[in-house]
């Protein structure tokens, strides 16, 4: 655990730490499947699509889409209601789909891991609200491919912020440059394939991810970031072309550098060095704790 330790440490019994970490993270989950559904119908909305419905993150109340039932509270518990009723909406029976508990579960192995790694400390619930955010802007971009300004440029700023209150100088320089190299560095790149190729390779969207990333786990972390996530694109690319699913359409880049940003959090110099890209973060000063 880092000297940044806010909280009691010695309040809390470790368990009951992760305890309370995997519900939270179940609770967000069930929270971050809103954002997940109603964020790009309401930036489609805005964006001239006036046949879509009028929605925002709090209004109107959960419902089933298909027999727009309100949803019970009872119902609407993380996980469990889904195994409950069966994955099937509790009045018309119309299926649900499995994303919903799947983020949720995601959400609580994502605080559990971090609650883990980081201790009981303001700093783990820093890390958890980036995860939360990083997790909902992997399945929006798998699925509408859209990164919402609305999520990556507060995730640029938090993590300046938080670094700015409560890191060591360097650290926050590290964050600094992390944060307009990550932008410019998928931007350079999207110009250099763009004018060789005359196609778009990324989205705009990408590079304000990969600032974020950059933002919080400082520049030495966007080597094997970026390598990971071409690693795991390719990897995608290749599964999708042998299951015969994939017909030449541009794939997301998003939910891959999510993959890497959180393989780093969680796995930090460990990770790194079994890659064997330590050495990269050894010579480049990498402040970020761990
Ligand atoms: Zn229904």
């Amino acid at each position: 655990m880092s000297e940044l330790a806010a909280l009691n440490a010695s309040f809390w019994p470790f368990w009951l730490w992760l305890v309370f970490a995997s519900l939270l993270g179940l609770v967000i989950g069930s929270f971050l499947n809103v954002v997940i559904y109603r964020l790009p119908l309401m930036l489609r909305r805005s964006w001239g699509e006036t046949q879509l419905p009028e929605l925002s993150l709090s209004w109107p109340a959960s419902h089933c889409p298909a027999c727009l039932t309100h949803v019970s509270w009872y119902h609407n518990l993380p996980v469990i209601s889904w195994l409950l009723l069966k994955g099937k909406c509790a009045s018309c029976k119309t299926p649900i789909s499995r994303l919903y508990p799947g983020v949720e579960l995601a959400a609580g192995c994502l605080a559990l891991m971090i609650a883990w790694r980081y201790g009981a400390s303001l700093q783990s619930l820093a890390f958890m609200g980036l995860a939360f955010t990083l997790l909902a802007l992997a399945v929006i971009d798998a699925q509408t491919r859209l990164l919402p300004d609305f999520l990556t440029l507060p995730l640029v700023w938090a993590g300046l912020t938080f670094h700015w209150w409560f890191s060591s100088p360097e650290l926050f320089n590290q964050a600094f440059v992390g944060a307009l190299l990550g932008y410019l560095s998928l931007w350079s790149l999207y110009w250099v394939f763009k004018l060789l190729t005359g196609r778009e390779g990324m989205g705009y969207g990408d590079f304000k991810l990969l600032a974020a990333l950059g933002a919080w786990l400082g520049a030495p972390a966007l080597v094997p970031i970026v390598l990971l996530a071409s690693l795991s694109g390719l990897v995608a690319a290749l599964l999708l072309k042998l299951g015969k699913r994939w017909q030449g359409q541009a794939l997301p880049f998003g939910p891959h550098l999510i993959l890497g940003g959180l393989a780093l959090l969680l796995g930090g110099w460990e990770l790194a060095q079994t890659l064997r890209l330590g050495s990269w973060l050894l010579v480049t000063g990498w402040a970020f704790p761990g």
